[in-house]
């Protein structure tokens, strides 16, 4: 191996030099990679292959920020001036209580920068080196200059690599350059005059760019932010991370804001009126203002976003982008590939027709047509057998292999095991008959064909959909020579196949003397001899009838879109129960070539079955379902899916057999390829959206509840209610906690029963204005009808009873919104342990406040008599049983959540 030593950063000439000069500078051999020392040792000198993510925080940073709000200042600000003329104690407390407040919001900002952090690591992208003359898949970020990394169709571009070897590599370079026509690749040296731009250095591949077509190997140059994609984001910065929920929060926070400091002003001017302290009229209006202006709520959300997310990963729901984890529960529809994640992928051949002769794997081979269409079906196929299988070749001819044996695409696997059922052994076959030469598969001409030597020339065998390949046989293949083929009755016998759920190649040759020029693809694809159909079964996986049926009774209708026959996928789709009726619609990719826009839109709304279908049609499926207003997740795992999926709402990816380039494009990552993941993903979307919209309605109305006590007081003639402390501490404490623990809320019952939220609707629909307002008018009545009682009685405490009132009335409505219709009852106390947890703990503090004599000066309260503490939990009650009232009439009118123990509704008619 070369010793000398890499450049230790990057290269930004690699372009102008010989590439084999180039890997000699790297110290590496291009034919067997670093070895696995050196490659530690360079990600030592080097550091990770990653980008600066500019929007991570430092944790002093996110400290800082805490102190930033404004209101907090002038809370600082009016205390310290109290402090020099008057109480230190109150200065001193309401400095604890800010710092305090301060770190539960560090707290919660750092908790939601790692969850996030850890959902991107599992995010990050893989890439395929060569180390010590061995093929790895390595994390991307562990790439170090000097390697050399292998790239095919799909991949993402791990880092600058100078290409070394290519086979029609084409790369989509438009990420980088903005340029949307992809550039075919070389790897020859270029001048330095023809390669000033980026878009010129055809013989580059830059990170952070797609690899659409073809294969390469090439040599790191240049890893993280020393790349050209590296230095394009030290310019640009880091983008914006909100999602359009908190920036909706944001705003309103901003008006809220504004109509808080109004009545705070009011507060304060009546107060001076009536002749109390302006200094302690300021802070009470000040604390106020602080405790109702909810400057925390879409930091929370994020928050419940973040955690919420890491919680999918459980249920191998990758989120990609926090703002689907709320746009999640909109879903009005899925549009689901058929292969791998309707059905299990584990595919095996069930029969093989040839010249009208079924054969079973099993059974004795019954003639030469049979067996040579077996050889077609082993030889024009790129399955391998793992390494310890051939190990022991003897053996493994003798002993049938299974599926765990295989590796590559399972439909090529189901055929290499096939043929070894008759007898013929892959490994062998290749060998005798090498590949000199091939026309890959791709889902758009939906064959290949491989060319093989044999005795006396080449033989091409082609393999494929039996509409893409029977139009290009003329004859049935013998022994003897050619037969007559009729096409038709073929065609119409994969059909009946088809309509089996039967999965249906057609396999076919044709002999060659000498190797065909290959560009002229009709040429060499075309007079082919017919051997056989052989049909594969690919079973519909277990969970997802059950997954689609909870679809359904959710409002969200399931379509299946894929790339085979009509008949096939209507056979799956009924078995599933995505349509009710064997003879549903189905629409075909010719079929949809066929209609304009408008025909589309209106056909959409009718057909759940889609076959045939190019993955560059998704992308009009798609839009015209959201045309119709829909709100549409599709799956996707293709190269050319990524655009289907980059415009659907939610895009989802395939998070094992998908490409890199369909995930980049996605939202969402399925850990486990599984649709029943989509629909649970849903499920945990609309959770989370519901316990979001629990958080809001608890802040809001304990804000509201605070704002009404104070601000109805002095017009009821009471003297003020509370002191800047207890407002504080109301703030962080009570409406801290057991706001939080609302995150845990388990899913509601029924929740997968009611239609999906419009994605439009607001945060506060539903009522909740109306809670907010009401129920908090109910909380600061109740404080001032104690307050007034007790002053009218003579009692001495009052204060310290308006107090106790307010904490435990919210302590009692958190637990009655735990459900928005649910009586508490139902629930079970225990169903959310956080939360009841919180709420003892809130109200141990606050009998602290009350009955711990060292408190008593601080927070200004005397202990309460028994009698007096049963008043305030009895005021607390009454906000209970109004909350639960409340939920029993919204049952009432909403039929649909009182009939949610009730089986699921029957399916919607599939036409
Ligand atoms: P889905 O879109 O649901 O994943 P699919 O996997 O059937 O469906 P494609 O992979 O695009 O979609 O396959 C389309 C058709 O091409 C298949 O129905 C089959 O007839 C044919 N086909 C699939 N794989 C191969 C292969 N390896 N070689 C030859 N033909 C194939």
């Amino acid at each position: 191996m070369a010793t000398e030593t890499p450049p230790t950063t990057a290269v930004h000439d690699a372009h102008l030099r010989d590439a084999q000069e180039l890997a000699q500078a790297h110290g590496v051999d291009p034919g067997t990679g670093l070895h696995a020392d050196e490659a530690t040792r360079r990600a030592a000198r080097h550091g990770a292959n990653e980008l600066q993510d500019p929007a991570r925080r430092s944790p002093l940073a996110l400290l800082a920020e805490q102190f930033k709000d404004f209101m907090v200042l002038v809370l600082l600000g009016a205390a310290v001036v109290s402090g020099l003329v008057g109480d230190l104690t109150d200065t001193l407390v309401i400095l604890v209580i800010v710092v305090l407040n301060a770190l539960i919001g560090f707290t919660q900002a750092w908790r939601a920068d790692q969850a996030l952090a850890a959902l991107r690591q599992l995010a990050a992208a893989h890439a395929t080196v060569l180390r010590g003359g061995e093929v790895q898949v390595v994390p991307a970020g562990t790439l170090v200059p000097g390697d050399i990394v292998l790239l095919e169709a799909g991949n993402q571009i791990p880092a600058d690599l100078r290409l070394i070897e290519i086979a029609q590599l084409q790369v989509d370079e438009s990420a980088l350059t903005g340029e949307s026509v992809t550039v075919a690749k070389q790897t020859g040296t270029l001048a330095a005059q023809d390669a000033s731009a980026l878009g010129d250095r055809v013989n580059m591949a830059f990170k952070g760019t797609t690899a659409t077509h073809g294969r390469a190997r090439g040599l790191v140059v240049a890893i993280g932010m020393h790349t050209e994609l590296g230095k394009v984001a030290r310019l640009l910065g880091g983008e914006d991370r909100s999602t359009p929920l908190q920036r909706r929060l944001a705003a309103f926070g901003k008006r809220l804001a504004l109509a808080v400091l109004g009545i705070c002003a009011v507060v304060f001017v009546v107060g001076v009126l009536r002749g109390e302290s302006p200094l302690l009229m300021a802070l009470t209006a000040i604390s106020l203002a602080v405790a109702a202006i909810p400057e925390a709520m879409p930091a929370v959300v994020t928050v419940l976003l973040a955690l919420g997310a890491r919680r999918m990963v459980a249920i191998n729901a990758l989120v990609r982008r926090l703002p689907s984890v709320e746009t999640l529960g909109s879903v009005t529809t899925i549009c689901s590939d058929k292969t791998g994640t309707l059905t299990q992928n584990r595919m095996h051949a069930e029969l093989l027709l040839a010249r009208g002769v079924r054969w079973t794997p099993g059974d004795a081979l019954p003639g030469a047509v049979h067996r040579e269409a077996l050889r077609a079906a082993a030889l024009c196929n790129d399955a391998t057998r793992h390494s310890h299988a051939d190990g022991d070749d003897m053996e493994a001819t003798a002993t049938p292999t299974t599926l765990a044996d295989w590796q590559g695409d399972p439909t090529e696997t189901a055929l290499a095991l096939a043929a070894r059922a008759g007898g013929l052994d892959k490994a062998a076959l290749d060998a005798e008959n090498p590949r000199v030469q091939e026309q890959p598969f791709d889902s758009d001409r939906k064959r290949m064909t491989t060319f093989h030597r044999v005795a006396g020339g080449f033989v091409a065998y082609t393999k494929g959909a039996p509409e893409s390949v029977l139009p290009r046989c003329t004859a049935q293949w013998t022994p003897e020579g050619r037969a007559p083929l009729d096409n038709a009755a073929l065609l119409a016998q994969a059909g009946q196949l088809a309509a089996q759920g039967l999965r249906v190649l057609a396999l076919a040759r044709r002999g060659h003397a000498r190797l065909p020029d290959t560009n002229a693809l009709d040429a060499v694809e075309s007079e082919l001899e017919l051997l056989g159909l052989i049909a594969l079964i690919d079973p519909p996986r277990p969970e997802a009838q059950a997954a689609v049926r909870d679809c359904i009774s959710a409002g969200i209708t399931p379509v299946m879109i894929t790339g085979d026959h009509p008949a096939t996928a209507r056979a799956i789709a009924h078995r599933l129960g995505i349509v009710d009726t064997p003879d549903a619609p189905v629409l075909t990719g010719a079929d949809l070539a066929r209609l304009d826009a408008a025909t589309l839109q209106q056909r959409v709304e009718q057909v759940r079955i889609y076959a045939r279908v190019d993955p560059a049609q998704k992308i009009r499926i798609v839009e015209a379902l959201q045309a119709r207003g829909h709100f549409v997740a599709m799956t996707g795992d293709g190269v050319n899916d990524a655009p289907a999926l980059k415009r659907a709402d939610i895009g989802v990816a395939m998070g094992r057999g998908g490409t890199d380039v369909a995930r980049e494009a996605s939202s969402l990552v399925l850990l486990d390829d599984n649709f029943a993941t989509i629909v649970a993903a849903v499920k945990e979307g609309r959770r989370i959206y519901d316990n979001i919209r629990k958080f809001v309605r608890y802040t809001m109305t304990s804000n509201s509840g605070e704002i009404w006590t104070i601000f109805l007081a002095p017009l009821l003639l009471l003297p003020i209610p509370l002191l800047p402390i207890h407002i504080l501490w109301v703030n962080l404490v009570t409406d801290g906690l057991p706001g939080l623990a609302l995150a845990a809320e388990p899913a509601e019952r029924g929740i997968m029963r009611r239609q999906p939220r419009a994605p439009t609707e607001s945060m506060f629909a539903g009522g909740m204005w109306q809670h907010i307002l009401g129920i908090g008018l109910l909380i600061g009545g109740l404080c001032l009808a104690v307050q007034a009682w007790a002053l009218s009685t003579g009692n001495a405490h009052w204060q310290t009873m308006v107090f106790t009132v307010l904490t435990l009335a919210q302590m009692a409505h958190v637990m009655a919104i735990r459900s928005e219709s649910e009586p508490l009852w139902r629930l079970g106390l225990g169903s959310n342990r956080p939360l009841l947890g919180a709420v003892l703990l809130t109200f141990l503090l606050q009998m602290a406040t009350i009955y711990v004599p060292a408190l008593n000066p601080i927070f200004k309260t005397e202990p309460l008599g028994l009698a007096d503490l049963a008043v305030c939990l009895g005021a607390a009650l009454v906000v209970y049983v109004a909350v639960e009232l409340e939920k029993a009439w919204r049952r009432k009118r909403l039929p649909t959540t009182a009939a949610m123990d009730e089986p699921p509704p029957p399916a919607r008619p599939g036409a």
